[in-house]
């Protein structure tokens, strides 16, 4: 099977060590960011100086037009998109829950979860009805533990992400198409920059049972694997790459 992938955010951080991971293995892989075409760009040309496929399209996921312009222009350049990671997300400064306003509120929604929602339902409206395909939602562990006096917004938006995931895992079994979802704990990426706290990781890294951070690569075999057919019996499920917390 010619296996098509987008991968959103997948220009930097977990987004860009699972796209070159993909490539690795084989996959075409449509590169999606919204800002940083740089970084977009080089992941591209990274994967093509090692031989594999890859292009980067420019979308905000979170906008249904874009979504529908980012599959039109995978299908364009590689044929029928076999494989989705919804990967992309956002995260604001810490701050209590009485202190986040809607607009940031909204933002995240929109960022996090209504993307996975249009992705995934543009990915079921195209695929191929005999064919197997699935789909990683890149949720987290803040899910899990609500993220207090930091980012409850976000938290939030990933524990809708998770019922999303169950969900659409329960409704497209029959067909054999399956959906699961990583939750990374406290991963090395630019995001905690944007959360207000560049070191982030080292400072919380005492409190995991490992005493480390996460790499992006740490997450990326895990949604590989789930996406692969070596996860054949595997839909509806979570994996959790936490360190042990
Ligand atoms: P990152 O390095 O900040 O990358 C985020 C990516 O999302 C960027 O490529 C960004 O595009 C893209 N993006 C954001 N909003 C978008 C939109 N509306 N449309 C298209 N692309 C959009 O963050 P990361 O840590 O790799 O995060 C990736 C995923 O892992 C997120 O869902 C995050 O919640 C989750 N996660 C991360 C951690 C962690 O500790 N890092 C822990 C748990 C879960 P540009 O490059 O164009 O800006």
């Amino acid at each position: 099977m010619n296996k098509v992938v987008i991968v959103t955010g997948g220009g930097r951080g977990i987004g860009a060590a699972t796209s070159k991971l993909l490539a690795a293995k084989g996959y075409q892989v449509c590169v999606n960011y919204l800002a940083n075409a740089q970084a977009a760009e080089a992941v591209v040309c990274e994967i093509r100086e090692l031989g594999g496929s890859a292009f980067s399209f420019q979308a905000d996921v979170s906008n249904e037009s874009d979504v529908i312009s980012l599959f039109d222009a995978t299908e364009k350049a590689f044929g029928p998109v076999t494989h989705l990671v919804n990967n992309a997300g956002v995260l604001f400064s810490q701050m209590t829950f009485s202190e986040i306003d809607l607009e940031r509120f909204n933002k995240v929604m929109m960022s996090n979860v209504t993307s996975c929602f249009l992705c995934s339902r543009e990915f079921i409206r195209r695929i191929d009805p005999i064919a197997t395909g699935s789909i990683v939602n890149v949720s987290s562990a803040a899910s899990r533990s609500g993220a207090p006096f930091e980012y409850v917004d976000y938290a939030t938006s990933k524990g809708a992400m998770d019922s999303l995931t169950k969900g659409l895992s329960l409704e497209l079994a029959p067909k054999g198409v399956r959906v699961n979802s990583v939750r990374p704990g406290f991963i090395y990426t630019d995001m905690h920059a944007d959360g207000g706290e560049p070191n982030r990781v080292e400072r919380l890294s005492p409190q995991i049972p490992l005493q480390r951070g996460g790499t992006p690569d740490e997450v990326a075999n895990a949604i590989v694997w789930l996406l692969s057919d070596e996860a054949s019996y595997v839909t509806g499920s979570f994996i959790d790459l936490a360190g042990g917390r």
